[in-house]
């Protein structure tokens, strides 16, 4: 059987630019600017005043509910300010700016404890809630709410994502690679919080030597398979990635665990290791730094909060004076207007693409040639969809089901006209939520 989804793209992968280059460690910056939100849910609050002296991985703020994590110093030093500062999803965001002390004095409870695989499940999840952790493969929904299905909901399949698929970003594909062992420790630890009977680890074929590594080291676990997949995006989005490796099909408007199904990423696994075994919150993370407007793309392992400008520097700067520049990949990336921004807990790549490169042009109309219809990877109509919002049709959006869309972008990719329609569905989505509201 192939191990895929129906629908979907063939966007150029663009991966040779780093995907041979080891992880390397960039420098302490001098200071960084930790964001209050990074995750989706609630905004954290912060336990920090200016003036604060601070050791890497104390909190500087507190999550402020259920579906919330705090945020961490990443470096030892002073609270220079806290205010609204730039903010990678394109907004001033209220953050904890820290002037580093040069000394990277790690918080003293960040330790290895032997017996980690023994803390009983509940005060497991307490602490990867109080480690910050948030997904890392971009959508950073916390962490211990994912590994909180609700009664009676059971997860009998744990799925680790290193498909990777979204083009130009080979962070995962390094950490499968360098940190095998590490990944596959906080694999196990997430499906006995699950209590999950089988473990899937889905990459796709273009990694063989990242699906030869996570073999050698899986090779006694009788729960665990890897399974190598078709290279096809949205392969790593996690409808897809379930039914590539299940053949179960999240129905509509449904979730993974409506299935028994749950979806984590290789980078977070490794967060679940370290804050279980180290006690270690999330404050830092590999991040890709690439495409033709970077001089020498490279893998990175960064503090959370480092600006965006001090990777691009260590990786010899621009090659073009006015690049693409976005956050995360081509395909699902917020698209940023400066390098003025701090890495967050779901940065996993910054790509720097040239004019020619990037997949924009002046949209047209549509010509109805049912393209997008046949790549949507979720069997909606985003022509329908788009034409719809561009009519301001909003109520009629549900019968479309347009949340189900993922916003993987594949249909905007293949549309010959270039109609924008990520744009317009996600801004469908809005109306069509407001109008839910209201009538609620
Ligand atoms: S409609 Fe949504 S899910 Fe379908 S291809 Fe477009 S962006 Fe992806
Ligand atoms: S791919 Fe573009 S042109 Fe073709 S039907 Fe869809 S929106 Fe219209």
């Amino acid at each position: 059987m192939k191990k895929t989804f129906k629908g979907g793209a063939h966007p150029p992968e663009n991966k040779e630019y780093s995907n041979s280059k080891p992880i390397e460690d960039l420098p302490l910056p001098d200071r960084v600017v930790i964001p209050l939100i990074q995750h989706l849910g609630a905004p954290s609050k912060p336990v920090v005043s200016i003036g604060d002296e601070v050791k890497t991985g104390d909190p500087v703020s507190e999550a402020t509910g259920f579906v919330s994590v705090p945020s961490h110093s990443s470096i030892s030093g002073k609270v220079i300010s806290i205010g609204a500062f730039p903010h990678p999803f394109g907004k001033d965001i209220q953050s904890v700016v820290i002037e580093s002390d040069g000394e990277d004095r790690w918080n003293e409870k960040i330790k290895f404890d032997e017996k980690y695989m023994d803390i009983p499940v509940k005060e497991m999840i307490e602490k990867i809630q109080n480690a910050g952790l948030a997904g890392m493969g971009g959508a950073a929904f916390p962490t211990h709410v994912k590994l909180s299905p609700p009664p009676p909901k059971k997860i009998e399949i744990a799925i680790l994502n290193g498909a990777e698929c979204e083009p130009y970003l080979t962070s995962d594909h390094r950490l499968m690679l360098e940190k095998t062992e590490d990944i596959i420790k906080g694999f196990k630890l997430i499906m006995k919080i699950l209590d999950a009977k089988y473990g899937y680890i889905g990459i796709e074929n273009n990694k063989p030597d990242a699906i030869d590594k996570m073999r050698s080291i899986t090779s006694n676990e009788k729960n665990i398979e890897v399974v190598g997949l078709n290279v096809k995006y949205p392969q790593g989005a996690e409808k897809q990635l379930i039914k590539a490796l299940t053949n179960r099909e999240v129905p509509s408007g449904g979730l993974p665990m409506d299935v028994q199904c749950l979806v984590q990423n290789v980078g977070t696994a490794l967060a679940v290791y370290e804050a279980l075994a180290y006690n270690k919150p999330l404050v830092e993370r590999v991040v890709t730094v690439t495409g033709s407007g970077i001089k020498e793309p490279k893998n990175l392992r960064v503090r959370i909060g480092t600006l965006f400008k001090n990777l691009v520097d260590y990786c010899g700067g621009y090659t073009v004076e006015k690049g693409k520049l976005i956050m995360g990949g081509p395909m699902m990336g917020l698209a940023q207007y400066t390098d003025l921004i701090p890495v967050i807990k779901g940065s996993s790549g910054f790509v720097v693409m040239t004019e020619e490169e990037s997949f924009l042009e002046e949209p047209k109309p549509c010509i109805l040639c049912g393209r997008c219809v046949d790549t949507c990877p979720m069997k909606l109509l985003p022509c329908t969809l788009g034409t719809l919002v561009e009519y301001s049709k909003f109520e009629m959006l549900g019968e479309y089901n347009i949340l189900d869309c993922i916003e993987c972008g594949s249909c905007a990719f293949v549309c010959p006209s270039k109609r924008n329609l990520v744009h317009l569905i996600k801004y469908g989505k809005l109306k069509y939520n407001e109008i839910r509201k209201k009538s609620a």
